[in-house]
């Protein structure tokens, strides 16, 4: 495996409630810099993999019961969500799931807790800011009154505050106007070119997706059935007939 590979997914299997089978076998690499994409429909599994490698699935009664998981060449299966922010690695979850009854601006702050000084929280404020100006006019608002998207966007602003390497993104359009869903990704571009930060998300919108991102995987009931090139995927033509509602 190249040394540039960050996150290397290799033949998992995940089991619900000891009995259901909804992975059977992924694998996936994630080379760093970059934007890899995990497409495909309800349901297909892309959530629970992005959970696998997060190690957010025990919640949900959910087991790795097949092989690995690496970052950077460091087995992670057993790490916690919280030895992975110290890794670098952070999550932002489907459904946004921002902290209604606090400010904007406190639940960014809330993603600054692993960050050593009051300095460096002052800093990542204004990064994340700067990324997302819209969240600077709606610091003050309780993000129960914001819009879907500046909630998308203070996910991940949250996510950012921890000075991540890798971002895994769950959905990033889900609810949102396709004009937003734009802008959420461009910024999600923009991350990735001046910031360096590598990405992982799982989109069903499989055309704004292939749009951002430089690679992708297609998922259909657990298993991953195409993989490649962002733009050779956008001109497949099973692709298109299955994914981009093209005929
Ligand atoms: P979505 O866009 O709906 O999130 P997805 O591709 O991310 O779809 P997953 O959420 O990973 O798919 O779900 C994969 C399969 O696992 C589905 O059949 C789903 O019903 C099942 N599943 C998900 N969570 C659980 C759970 N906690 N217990 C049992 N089965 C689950």
């Amino acid at each position: 495996i190249a040394n540039d590979i960050v996150l290397n997914v290799n033949g998992i299997e995940v089991i619900y409630n000891h009995v259901i089978l909804v992975l059977k076998g992924v694998s996936l690499q994630v080379p760093q810099g970059r934007i890899v994409a995990i497409l495909g429909g309800n349901g297909a599994g892309k959530t629970t993999t992005l959970r696998a490698v997060s190690n957010l699935l025990q919640g949900e009664r959910g087991n790795v019961t097949k092989g690995s998981i690496e970052l950077r060449g460091e087995r992670i299966e057993n790490l916690s969500p919280a030895d992975l922010v110290q890794r670098g690695v952070v999550q932002v979850m489907e459904g946004r799931h921002c902290f209604a009854h606090l400010t904007i601006e406190e639940n960014l702050l809330t993603g600054g807790y692993t960050l050593k000084s009051k300095a460096e929280v002052a800093v990542n404020l204004e990064k994340v800011y700067n990324y997302f100006p819209r969240l600077k006019t709606r610091r003050t608002s309780q993000a129960a009154y914001t819009s879907g998207g500046e909630q998308q966007m203070c996910a991940i602003g949250r996510a950012l505050m921890a000075s991540p390497s890798m971002v895994l993104l769950d959905e990033p359009s889900m609810g949102l106007a396709p004009q937003i869903v734009e802008e959420v990704f461009n910024i999600v571009k923009d991350l990735n070119q001046k910031e360096k930060v590598t990405f992982l998300l799982a989109e069903q919108n499989t055309n704004m997706a292939l749009k951002y991102a430089d690679y992708g995987y297609i998922m259909e009931s657990g298993r991953v059935v195409m993989d490649g090139a962002a733009r050779d995927l956008a001109n497949n033509e099973d692709v298109k007939e299955f994914y981009l509602g093209v005929g």
